[in-house]
């Protein structure tokens, strides 16, 4: 058996959740005894494909063309099952974003494999099947679950594993997969950006403001504070259904789940909605003015205090630790 990451790009450069992931298949590479192989798809160059190699891939399977720049669910998920079965592939790894979600099932399919996503730890192996920890219930759960079929897909949630540099280098062949017309029945035809702000499910730091916040105007704060810390900006349902914020910064049940090393909360109550999309986040940091907030239950640092007077302090301390 070898193992095989899909190592997915977002405009040609690799994020930290695809090394995340590739250092989580060189665990299960390891404890198996075996390779390693990082399939890409789009137009990456040289030497950001090398970084794969200096993250643990000892091969990859460089695929490109003007077709396949942007992602096509289909045919992206042929050419992952068709890099599987020329590497013998027993274990398939993604990462569990928007992407990543949409490819598991269908690479499933393709290789008969038992499919896990939502994935947070290594697999416990007994006997050729993996014991595999996943979220559950939008975050609220965990569940283990047992893949038995001979082949496994994994989809690990960003965040969730360390990133490991083994500093080897990988040795890039180019692969192409026959493509049929049915692989591109749905395809992207433009790609517009409502921002150049760090993208929500990845980031490791995230500021979250609610309806204590009173209103947009308010905003500058929590936006000053994540651009001091590198973090993005999220909030809660009823403040983006009012459309103080746009509704892709709305995390929760019915939004985002997002599992940053910090999340921040201002002005927020913890209703159990919210939870559900938060509550895998390593650190929580709350600030509400009300002592009895539900959110206070859940968070790792808690400040009891009024956010107009906490944030400007907060910011303040930030920049002077920066200065
Ligand atoms: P509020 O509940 O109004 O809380 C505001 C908080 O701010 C309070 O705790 C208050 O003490 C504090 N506060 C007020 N003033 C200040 C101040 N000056 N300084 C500091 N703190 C202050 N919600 C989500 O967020 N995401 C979801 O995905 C989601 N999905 C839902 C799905 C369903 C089916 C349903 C029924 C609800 C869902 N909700 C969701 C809504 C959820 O139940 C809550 O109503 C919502 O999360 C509350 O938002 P909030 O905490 O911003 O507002």
């Amino acid at each position: 058996m070898s193992v095989l990451i899909y190592a997915e790009n977002a405009g040609g450069k690799f994020k930290k959740s695809i090394f995340e992931a590739i250092s989580y298949a060189r665990a299960i590479a390891d404890q198996n005894n075996t390779s390693l192989t990082a399939v890409s798809i789009g137009n990456v160059d040289a030497a950001e494909l090398a970084l794969l190699g200096k993250y643990g891939a000892d091969k990859v399977l460089n695929v490109s063309g003007d077709k396949l720049k942007d992602f096509v669910n289909q045919a992206y998920a042929s050419i992952i099952a068709e890099a599987a079965k020329k590497e013998g592939s027993a274990v398939v790894v993604l990462s569990n974003t928007f992407s990543g979600r949409g490819l598991a099932p269908r690479v499933g399919v393709k290789l008969e494999a038992g499919v896990a996503d939502g994935v947070v730890a290594l697999p416990v192996q007994e006997g050729g099947s993996f014991k595999v920890k996943k979220t559950a219930f939008s975050g609220k759960a965990f569940a283990i679950v047992e893949l038995t079929s001979a082949i496994k897909v994994i989809a690990l949630v960003p965040n969730s594993y360390k990133v490991v540099e083994t500093g080897g280098t990988a040795q890039v062949e180019d692969f192409s997969v026959e493509s049929k017309a049915s692989d591109f029945k749905a395809m992207i035809k433009e790609i517009v950006r409502s921002s150049d702000k760090v993208s929500l499910p990845d980031a490791e730091i995230v500021v979250s403001g609610g309806r204590g916040l009173k209103g947009p105007e308010n905003w500058g704060m929590i936006e000053e504070l994540a651009s001091l810390l590198g973090a993005a900006t999220a909030c809660s349902k009823p403040v983006s259904d009012a459309g103080w914020r746009p509704h892709s910064e709305h995390v929760g049940q019915t939004g985002i789940a997002v599992s940053p090393n910090l999340y921040i909360a201002v002005g927020i109550s913890g209703a159990i909605q919210h939870l559900a999309g938060v509550s895998s986040s390593k650190v929580i940091v709350v600030i509400n003015k009300d002592p009895e907030a539900p959110f206070f239950k859940v968070a790792d640092y808690g400040i009891v205090g009024d956010a107009f007077e906490v944030l400007p302090k907060l910011i303040a301390a930030v920049k002077e630790y920066k200065a």
